[in-house]
């Protein structure tokens, strides 16, 4: 299998011909043709599986073919992640996908200051990549809002729950849009986390790498 046989588009194939990217992961051969589709996905995968490209690069397909204007102090695509660390390595992936895809991608993490945050965010953004805690901030403080959410992702689910991010998980699904993809990631599939996916998604495609 081959990138091109998953059914990316164009700029996302020359961006992982740029990168040296030939052949998918597994996890990235199986989340690829139901993400592009539209389907929620549950991904039950650690890190250093390429989980990452694995919904970033069909959801930036998606936000193409939907060819929204970006929205006022919203973004069409949230990543959530638990840690300062991941929120940047995500980032860092997807600038080199989104910008060859014409999307605007921005991060934001707690301990670093919440005015530029404002300020980086008040014109909105395609893709938004976020440590839940100062995502919250930010809305409670108007300066930002999730109406117009077309695709979320929770990655590492579990890790969130552990670093008690529950209330802020649960306030964050009832603040995006119900009609959205969600595609959810987690290393484990304990009780909570089976709990917070029938809360999050609706009928997932379920990938176990
Ligand atoms: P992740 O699990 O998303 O953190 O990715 C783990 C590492 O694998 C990252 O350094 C990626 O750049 C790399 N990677 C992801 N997908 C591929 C691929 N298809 N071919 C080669 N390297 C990849």
């Amino acid at each position: 299998t081959t990138f091109d046989d998953l059914g990316l588009s164009q700029p996302i194939l020359q961006a992982l011909d740029l990168k040296g990217y030939s052949i998918p992961t597994p996890i990235q051969e199986q989340a690829i043709p139901p993400v592009l589709e539209g389907r929620d996905l549950l991904g039950i995968a650690q890190t250093g599986t390429g989980k990452t490209a694995a919904f970033m690069l069909p959801a930036i397909d998606r936000l193409r073919e939907s060819d929204k204007q970006i929205p006022f102090k919203s973004c069409r695509m949230l990543v959530l992640a638990p840690t300062r660390e991941l929120v940047q390595q995500i980032a860092t992936a997807s600038k080199d996908y989104g910008s060859l895809a014409g999307l605007k991608v921005q991060n934001i993490v707690g301990g670093t200051s919440v005015n530029k945050d404002r300020n980086k965010l008040h014109r909105g953004t395609d893709i938004l990549i976020a440590t839940p805690g100062r995502l919250l901030d930010l809305i409670d403080q108007k300066a930002f809002n999730l109406n117009a959410v077309e695709v979320l992702v929770l990655d590492e689910a579990d890790q969130m729950m552990d670093l008690g991010f529950v209330h802020a998980l649960k306030r964050i699904n009832e603040l995006v849009p119900k009609e959205r993809q969600t595609l959810f990631f987690s290393a484990t599939m304990p009780k909570a986390i089976k709990e917070l996916v029938r809360n999050y998604c609706r009928n997932p495609v379920q990938v176990s790498v």
